[in-house]
């Protein structure tokens, strides 16, 4: 089955990762976003000469760094290494079709995740190398501004909705380049509703079925107020149902109004997502007028030792507003933490067991398809 000639590398590197998962809480990276935000770059800074003729604005569009100013991007991930992180991830949360259109960059969505694959392979490499430590890199898949639930209703074909295949087909595209460029496993973050998930999970199976391999896949939803809902109005059980006949390895919770408002909405995925490793990156809390984030790293890394001390984390890290700081913080909180060592046993190991080829993900007699057993 894996005949590619990056096959038993990437076999090992995701051994590597189980046997960690499996013993200690794994750090992923903090916030890239605002850390190239505090950069302040001009229009100029964001089209590079590459772009230099684009008639639609480039400022505020962050993932076309990765092609105009890769070494900036190199720097964030570079400093996330030093400060600790396990886990890295690609500068990608709007490499789609969908967000990157209002850019006029579309056509460029396949070159954008393949090249921010590549540079987070080829940092994450550079410091493995250097330091002896595994790290990994997880390839983003972000939200698209459209959701399919809106166009559930008669009235709501406008621009905010966007058909399930068209979605697939979207996302598809920005897989397949992140594999392609690297990536260990695939993140699809700040999820806000369900049937969004779903055709993001749909398309990394396509893709898989494609290539003939499968890689892990980690899904983080976005709670926005205080039961946990998602924007569309689903409790955490509910996104759970709905993806979970996709055996995600990983799934989470990000972003939030603030780390103890996210931590709060944890125990109830971590119940219900049984056979999931949980993944917990809080955002550093609303920024005010001037852009500053409130929640410091001690303030962040508390709140996280008190969540591990419940034995319900398998992953932690930042999101928007957190820093090298953070993650340090975060690393020094949690080293000494068992990440459950009890709920470790079983958590995570049905998925652990799929992905070693031991278990099909799906069921290959109704999939003719299946690459099942793949990695
Ligand atoms: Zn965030």
């Amino acid at each position: 089955m894996n005949a590619s000639p990056g096959a038993s590398a990437r076999a090992a590197r995701l051994e590597r990762l189980f046997h960690l998962l499996e013993r200690r809480i794994l750090l992923l990276d903090g916030a890239m976003g605002t850390r190239l935000q505090r950069l302040a770059l001009d229009e100029q800074d964001f089209r590079g000469a590459r772009f230099l003729d684009s008639d639609r604005p480039q400022r505020g569009n962050y993932d076309i760094l990765t092609l105009t100013q890769p070494q900036l991007v190199a720097a964030v991930h570079r400093e996330y290494l030093e400060a600790g992180a396990d886990v890295i991830r690609t500068n990608t949360f709007l490499a789609n079709a969908p967000s990157q259109s209002p850019f006029g960059m579309a056509h460029v969505v396949h070159e954008l995740n393949l090249e921010a694959a590549r540079l987070a392979r080829s940092i994450a490499d550079a410091h493995e190398e250097e330091s002896g430590r595994a790290v990994f890199v997880a390839g983003v898949v972000g939200p698209t501004d459209r959701a399919v639930s809106l166009t559930k209703g008669t009235d709501t074909a406008d621009a905010r909705g966007v058909s399930f295949d068209e979605l697939v087909r979207a996302h598809a595209d920005a897989v397949r380049g992140l594999v392609h460029g690297g990536a260990d496993l695939i993140l699809i973050e700040t999820v806000f509703d369900a049937a969004n998930a779903r055709a993001a999970l749909e398309a990394a199976r396509k893709v898989f079925i494609e290539l003939g391999y499968e890689l892990p896949l980690a899904v983080s939803l976005t709670p926005c107020d205080d039961d946990g809902r998602i924007r569309s109005g689903e409790t955490p059980g509910e996104v759970w149902e709905a993806i979970r006949d996709a055996k995600p390895l990983i799934v989470g919770l990000n972003c939030g109004s603030s780390p103890r408002a996210l931590i709060a909405c944890v125990p109830e995925l971590a119940r219900v997502a049984e056979d999931a490793f949980v993944c917990v990156y809080p955002s550093a809390g609303l920024p005010d007028a001037a852009g500053n984030y409130p929640a410091t790293p001690h303030d962040l890394a508390e709140e996280m030792r008190a969540l591990a001390a419940r034995g319900v984390i398998n992953i932690a890290g930042g999101c928007c507003g957190t820093t090298p700081g953070h993650i340090r913080a975060l690393r020094a909180a949690l080293s000494g933490e068992p990440g459950g060592t009890a709920m470790l046993s079983s958590r995570g190991a049905c998925g652990i067991r799929a992905a070693r080829g031991r278990r099909c993900r799906r069921d290959p007699a109704s999939d003719p398809g299946s690459t099942a057993g793949g990695i």
